[in-house]
């Protein structure tokens, strides 16, 4: 059943005011343009955006939206690309989450519990005061991204070679239902496994099941000693068997690799000459001793950019330990690990992350400012090379219309324990840029960038690839994170798990009011 807004907008708006006053409610037509539009494209204009600054008021504003019977979606970061945010029919009310960013750090007991809308960046600031840090603790993107957009949809980066994604970190959250009514997760305090994992059923769910009011992460000490390691390979099977060796040997704190492609546009435009005197400053800020800074901008600097254009593939690691004597023996034993299949090369791409690990979101326009979009599927070891040659003939087939339509493409991948390896594929190709683009992106650096007209054609054909794509990956048996409105899960559970999950968000949301269409649930 589809949820359709019962009310008109200035209805609507009263009774939002009345619930949360009306400071936290716009009908703004250029707040509503960008809050439904994510990183990829535009949904359906809301009708209202609320934002919440406590739980009691996300409450009473989820209760008015009840008793109107209107859709209701959450965003917080917003900085998502898989349609989990938009809604296609509209008339909605869409929840910004951003004011919801209290962070309470409770030392003795090793957790913190922030709202949703805290970004990993102020959280790794507030827990750096106190020399702590979370296991998983961010994607690239989480100078915006926040904990409780990440939760909901399956992040991975920062700490996952150690720690796993995002929802490995959670000890549990505060949920409200689309009744308005609160659920806590767990019945203890000091541990997610006490019985069944019901914290678990609420990671990764897009928001179709409720709103994350607050979400309690486990606290670990920060640890001193770190090596970045960069290896180069020619032969994607050598590549993938070097990935899968080191996921095997559960070294590194994180890793990523990227093709030649992404290497010389995405990645090489955040080397520019503008971030290098920050990078610089920040490096020096970051070495245990200024001498070790000092070595290793004279490395960065030695390796210039060339760095990043030594090989077809290119994987880089970050290693942490107790002490640097850690740190150097899980070096030592990668370096031994990587030998067969690549070679070393220099390291200033883990060293550009470790100083910036939340660098400015610039790569969500390419290189030369055209659009862009990413996608990936998460495949086990033994489909990958074969996926790899499917994705080759596959771009070989429309090397024509790509090449006339200026659209081009990339590849970045990353580890997923020891069993799954993430292929992300990044589409661009011009176009005029949208709401989310101009709202997000500092106007010095816009003003810098090229700019597009509207190109319709090319953007159904990028559509189109992804389609297409996501078709491609299902054939080779990928699963996805940040399913969203973008990546199939239903058809992909047998026939029991499907009516379990059909049953329980009918539980939790009999009227299918909540983010409706995401995960495939109704809408
Ligand atoms: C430049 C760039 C780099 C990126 N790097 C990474 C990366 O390294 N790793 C990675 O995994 N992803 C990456 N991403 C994708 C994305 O930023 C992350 O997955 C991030 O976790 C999204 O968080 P957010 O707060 O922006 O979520 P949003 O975009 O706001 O929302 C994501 C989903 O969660 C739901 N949601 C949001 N808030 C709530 C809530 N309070 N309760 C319930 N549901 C909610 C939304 O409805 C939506 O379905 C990157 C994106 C960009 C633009």
């Amino acid at each position: 059943m589809n949820a359709t807004p019962a009310l008109s907008p200035d209805t609507l708006h009263s009774q939002l005011v009345a619930a949360v006053g009306a400071a936290a409610v716009s009908q703004e037509p250029a707040r509503l343009e960008h809050m439904g539009t994510d990183v990829y494209h535009a949904g359906g204009r809301p009708a209202a955006v609320v934002r919440p600054t406590s739980v009691a008021a996300l409450q009473a504003a989820v209760k008015a939206c009840a008793a109107a019977g209107v859709a209701m979606v959450p965003r917080s970061g917003g900085a998502s690309y898989t349609d989990g945010y938009l809604y296609a029919p509209g008339g909605h009310v869409l929840f910004d989450c951003g004011g919801l960013d209290q962070v309470e750090v409770d030392v003795p007991n090793g957790v913190v519990t922030c709202g949703p809308g805290v970004s990993w960046a102020a959280l790794r600031t507030k827990l750096a005061e106190v020399g702590l840090r979370t296991p998983f603790w961010g994607p690239f993107s989480g100078l915006v991204a926040t904990v409780g957009g990440s939760v909901s949809q399956n992040a991975i980066s920062h700490g996952s070679g150690a720690y796993g994604i995002s929802a490995q970190s959670v000890l549990s959250m505060d949920v409200v239902l689309a009744s308005g009514e609160l659920i806590t997760t767990s019945g203890s305090k000091a541990t997610r496994h006490y019985g069944p994992d019901l914290t678990g059923l609420f990671t990764g769910d897009c928001g179709a099941l409720g709103i994350k009011a607050a979400i309690r992460l486990p606290l670990i000490a920060k640890r001193d000693g770190f090596e970045a390691l960069s290896f180069a390979f020619d032969e994607f099977a050598s590549y993938h068997a070097a990935v899968r060796d080191a996921a095997r040997a559960a070294i590194d704190e994180e890793n990523f690799g990227v093709d030649l492609a992404l290497s010389q546009g995405q990645i090489a435009k955040q080397e520019g000459v503008a971030n290098k005197a920050k990078v610089a400053a920040d490096l020096m800020r970051a070495a245990p001793s200024k001498l070790a800074g000092l070595k290793q901008l004279a490395g960065m600097a030695m390796a210039g950019e060339g760095a990043m254009r030594s090989g077809e593939w290119m994987h880089h690691f970050l290693i942490e330990g107790v002490d640097a004597a850690e740190a150097a023996a899980k070096a030592k034993k990668l370096r031994e690990l990587m030998a067969p299949h690549g070679r070393e090369i220099p390291n200033s791409v883990p060293g550009f992350v470790h100083t910036l690990p939340f660098a400015p979101l610039t790569n969500v326009l390419g290189p030369k400012g055209e659009r862009w979009v990413p996608l990936h599927g998460i495949l086990r070891h033994e489909d990958v090379v074969a996926f790899h040659a499917a994705l080759e003939a596959f771009y070989a087939e429309r090397e024509s219309d790509m090449t006339r339509l200026g659209i081009w493409a990339g590849g970045m991948f990353e580890a997923v324990g020891s069993s799954g390896f993430l292929y992300e594929i990044a589409l661009y190709w011009p176009d005029v840029r949208t709401a989310y683009h101009e709202q997000t992106l500092d106007k010095d650096f816009l003003a810098k960038q090229p700019v597009y007209p509207a190109n319709p054609e090319a953007r159904a054909y990028v559509a189109k690839l992804k389609t297409d794509l996501v078709a491609l990956y299902s054939k080779f048996g990928a699963a996805h994170f940040q399913l969203g409105r973008a990546y199939p899960l239903r058809p992909k559970l047998d026939a029991q798990a499907d009516a379990l999950l059909v049953a329980i968000k009918a539980q939790l949301d009999p009227r299918n009011l909540m983010n409706p269409g995401a995960l495939g649930l109704g809408g």
